[in-house]
């Protein structure tokens, strides 16, 4: 790509996307950091149960229908980490008596699931099942409790006539009525129970769909779309701590030529895996294209530091010794080439990865396995 770069502007917010603060040695890390920017409930089944309880007698108190979508927005509301929305709640519960399901829906989008991805659709039908499921288990409960009333309502008809040989039959009445009460509402709470296990779980397949849409299946560092719309967001929050270094890995079409294209995968592997272990703190690693890498350094504001990381990763990559599976035949060195450039006043992506591009460019012409 390097003197010819073609970018293409991925126009997406940044705002769902917080500072990244994790160090990326592994692929866990690489989780944690998108737990970080995206997941919005990284606490533990203690400290979840402690914000449930905060929760449901909120709901109670505002009349509010106990569904997943509700429990959702009560359960972020109670962590308080999305102030806008608690905004809004606040205001919808003072506005209107009951809580409009269209402002559920809504809130729920916007704060809840606003990083939804394909790969979570599935889960979505599942919770419009679940929703479906509660509702008929609310109206079913509710049934219960009309007909206990009418129950009532008959005994006390009969009890308002002289009772003496029918009391024991109006005792037995309201008994009955009872159980069956309190049969449904036995029921209703173990519902309330699974659909809570379920939320759990749908929670957990959308953080792995979403972290597993932000990275390249085979290098497991960020694939290029979430780079660069991290890169943006990077360089409109802090344009002067921003370095970007690029590498593409020398001769590469030659490991493919001669020791096959699974071993040419294997080779992006390793130096996938030396970029995750390599990177600092708030760092960034991603695979940009077929055989280019790109790290971002997010408090690095002098060229000297970047060209000092960079010239470590190239030694690290040279170090690297990869055996040919079952053998012990070891692949020709592998080395990169690398481009690093500094974000100014005025930057984009665009022009940032063009001068880093550049940069990489005249590394390979003089000579490559080397930092410009
Ligand atoms: P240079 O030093 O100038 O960068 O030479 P090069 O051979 O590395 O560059 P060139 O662009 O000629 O070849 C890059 C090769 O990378 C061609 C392509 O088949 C290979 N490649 C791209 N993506 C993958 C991949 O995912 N797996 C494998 N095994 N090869 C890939
Ligand atoms: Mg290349
Ligand atoms: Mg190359």
């Amino acid at each position: 790509m390097y003197g010819r770069l073609v970018y293409v502007r991925i126009c997406c917010p940044p705002t769902s996307y917080m500072p990244i603060k994790t160090n990326h040695s592994d692929v866990m890390s690489q989780s944690e950091t998108r737990a970080t920017a995206l997941a919005l409930y990284p606490e533990d089944s203690r400290e979840a149960a402690a914000l449930l309880k905060q929760a449901v007698p909120m709901m109670v108190r505002h009349n509010i229908p106990p569904n997943p979508v509700h429990y959702a927005l009560w359960y972020t509301y109670s962590k308080g980490q999305e102030p806008e929305l608690n905004r809004h709640l606040d205001r919808v519960v003072k506005d209107f008596d009951c809580f409009p399901p269209e402002s559920a829906s809504k809130l729920f989008r916007d704060y809840i699931i606003r990083d939804e991805l394909e790969e979570a659709r599935a889960g979505q039908q599942q919770a419009i099942n679940l929703v479906d499921d509660m509702e008929r288990d609310v109206s079913r409960c509710v049934n219960g409790s009309a007909n206990f009333q009418a129950s009532l309502g008959h005994c006390m008809e009969m009890l308002a006539e002289p009772v003496d040989h029918r009391l024991p039959a109006i005792l037995s009445e309201l008994q009955q009525s009872t159980q069956v009460m309190q049969d449904q509402q036995e029921l209703f709470l173990s519902q309330l129970h699974s659909a809570q296990n379920e939320i759990m779980s749908l929670r957990d397949k959308l953080e792995r769909a979403q972290l597993a849409a932000s990275l390249d299946g085979l290098t497991k560092v960020l694939n290029r779309a979430t780079f660069t719309r991290l890169l943006e967001h990077a360089l409109i929050n802090a344009p002067h701590g921003v370095a970007l270094v690029m590498l593409d890995i020398d001769h590469f079409k030659q490991f493919n030529d001669r020791y096959g294209h699974p071993l040419g995968d294997r080779v992006l592997e390793h130096v996938g895996q030396v970029l995750r272990n390599s990177i600092p703190p708030q760092a960034l690693a991603a695979r940009y294209g077929g055989e280019e890498f790109c790290v971002v350094l997010q408090t690095c504001s002098d060229l000297t530091s970047a060209h000092t990381f960079a010239e470590q990763l190239r030694l690290k990559i040279q170090a690297l010794r990869i055996k040919v599976r079952g053998t012990d035949e070891v692949l020709d060195t592998v080395t990169a080439s690398f481009g690093v450039a500094l974000a100014k006043a005025g930057d984009d992506v665009e022009s940032l990865l063009t001068r880093a591009d550049d940069a990489l460019y005249q590394a390979k012409r003089s000579g490559r396995n080397r930092v410009n």
